[in-house]
């Protein structure tokens, strides 16, 4: 049975479509101004100047952000910038500038200061785009506010407090979702640190006994699926608690992590060794046979008894090693690497052959 590998969705492919999706979606509405007010005889010097300099720096963005010629955030910066420069521009000159703005009209370019806000909101974190925004609105205050003392009658001055108005109440509203969100994702972070935590062995890093059942379930459900041997290894420091009587426990323990650094050089990328308890660890070890599985189980005992630790500590270990069957359970399989374990002990420890020897009758 096949299985099909489904990828998680790239989140900065997902922000270069949106990105691309806002640029092009504004330069077919300023070419739809375009068209409108030509077509209605509306179109003045300025105005065609302003639509005509906004079709090619949007055709310009759009350009840049479809050949990647900037990093994202480049260009997302400069969309900001050129939207909020053209729009503090237009509002400028229609307020101030009978002769140049007369012909400009306000309320449609208003419809898209609100975008402006969203699109902060999808810069940075809560709080730089929550200063960002209120930059941006202060921007547009500061340039409506003479217009607005000077006659509260004028053709866009309630349009104008009401713009300033909904600004308010949409970056409010923006912060909030936006400070949510970041809660929601420190939430996750904690419950991801808690999930590793929870199975991982704090002394020597290793998967945990949860982790290792897990992981072995996960296997023994792929082998009833599709097939693919392996083998599970259970190891145990001989006479480790004489270490911890002669040298305390902090040299036992110093040795266990030693110990771990020393396996994990038998083992290769595919295999997971974990810390089963105590001073047992158990390794899952994919795509072996019994006699491969026995090699490297002497292979490891060998290993770890050629000379002494970092640490100076000389310590054997006796291994148990299983090869899966069908109709294997997780404590089936661990049975059996179990009993394997415990010959390798009864047949005086630092045993390869006993173990070997075991492991083989249980194998036929
Ligand atoms: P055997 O050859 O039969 O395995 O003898 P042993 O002395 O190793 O006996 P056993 O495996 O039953 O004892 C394990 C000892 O490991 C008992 C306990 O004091 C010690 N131990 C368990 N966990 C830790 C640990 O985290 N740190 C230290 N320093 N010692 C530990
Ligand atoms: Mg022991």
């Amino acid at each position: 049975m096949r299985h099909r590998i489904l990828k998680p969705p790239s989140v900065d492919q997902f922000k270069r479509n949106v990105l691309l999706a806002i640029i092009a979606l504004s330069l077919l509405s300023t070419v739809v101004a375009w068209e409108v007010m030509g077509a209605r005889g509306l179109l003045s010097p300025v105005l065609s100047g302003v639509l005509g300099t906004s079709t090619f720096v949007l055709s310009a963005l759009f350009l840049v952000a479809w050949r990647r010629l900037l990093p994202q955030r480049a260009i997302e910066i400069g969309c900001l910038l050129f939207g909020v420069g053209i729009c503090a521009a237009c509002m400028a000159l229609r307020m101030y500038s009978p002769r140049y703005g007369a012909a400009i009209d306000l309320q449609p370019l208003y419809l898209w200061i609100p975008v402006m806000y969203v699109f902060a909101f999808t810069l940075g974190g809560h709080k730089t785009s929550l200063a960002i925004s209120m930059g941006v609105m202060a921007l547009f205050v500061c340039i409506s506010l003479p217009y607005l003392v000077h006659d509260i009658e004028a053709p866009y001055a309630n349009f104008t407090l009401q713009l300033h108005l909904v600004s308010a109440v949409l970056i409010a509203a923006l912060y909030f979702f936006s400070s949510y969100q970041h809660r929601l994702l420190l939430a996750q972070l904690a419950v991801n640190r808690l999930a590793h935590l929870s199975n991982t062995d704090d002394l020597t890093k290793l998967p945990n006994r949860r982790r290792m059942a897990a992981a072995i379930g996960a296997e023994l459900a792929g082998f009833a699926d599709r097939g693919g041997e392996f083998a599970v290894m259970l190891f145990d420091i001989d006479h480790f608690k004489a270490v911890n009587d002669q040298f305390g426990h902090g040299a036992g323990d110093k040795v266990l992590v030693a110990l771990t650094a020393r396996a994990a050089q038998v083992f290769r990328g595919t295999d997971t060794l974990g810390r089963w308890g105590g001073d047992e660890f158990v390794a899952l070890v994919r795509g072996v046979d019994p006699e491969e599985a026995l090699r490297m189980a002497n292979g490891l005992c060998r290993h770890m008894a050629a000379e002494p630790m970092s640490d100076g500590h000389l310590v054997t270990i006796s291994c148990g090693a299983t090869v899966v069957r069908s109709g294997d359970s997780i404590d089936s399989l661990l049975q059996r690497a179990d009993a394997a374990l415990y010959a390798a002990k009864r047949a005086g420890r630092n045993g390869a052959e006993s173990f070997l020897e075991t492991v083989k009758e249980r194998a036929i």
